[in-house]
């Protein structure tokens, strides 16, 4: 049995007038994350996380924010088929540990549900999809809320 350890990481920024996803949640918020999909930046984390692990690239080269069919994409799509790519590769999702850095709004209540879609996308149990939560203390962009980032590491089995 082969086990591949993957990272990922990305950052958007909050604006106004955007519908704000995370984790495959809406979360309801004053500002919203920007960006050519619907900007799930922890959805997009756990693609590239998911994507390096079987050395398959990065979200960007399989879903460029230059293609316009990609417009406001739901990321809970770019999730499965990222997902597809890997089972093709030939492999299995073990867990996935992730982190989100934001100043604002309090998340933890959106946790559970985050879980919970990631988890029936993923065909993982609820416990092997964790999300964690911190702000910077009020420092840089994050703490000026003026973006987001989001860390995820996974392991892969063969
Ligand atoms: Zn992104």
């Amino acid at each position: 049995m082969s086990f591949r350890i993957g990272f990922g990481i990305d950052f958007h920024q909050l604006v106004t007038d955007r519908d704000f996803w995370l984790g495959g949640v809406k979360i309801a918020h004053h500002k919203g994350a920007l960006g050519h999909s619907d900007a799930d930046v922890l959805l997009h984390a756990i693609c590239d996380a998911m994507l390096g692990a079987a050395c398959l690239g990065d979200i960007g080269v399989h879903f460029p924010d230059t293609d316009t069919s990609l417009k406001d994409i739901d990321s809970k799509i770019l999730l499965k088929k990222s997902f597809e790519l890997v089972k093709k590769a030939g492999y299995d999702i073990v867990n996935i540990d992730s982190s989100l850095c934001l100043q604002a709004p309090k998340i933890k209540d959106y946790i559970p549900e985050m879980q919970r879609v990631i988890a029936t996308i993923l065909s993982l149990q609820i416990n092997d999809v964790s999300i964690k939560a911190t702000t910077t203390e009020k420092m840089g962009f994050v703490g000026r809320e003026e973006g987001l980032v989001a860390y995820a590491t996974i392991l892969l089995q063969k």
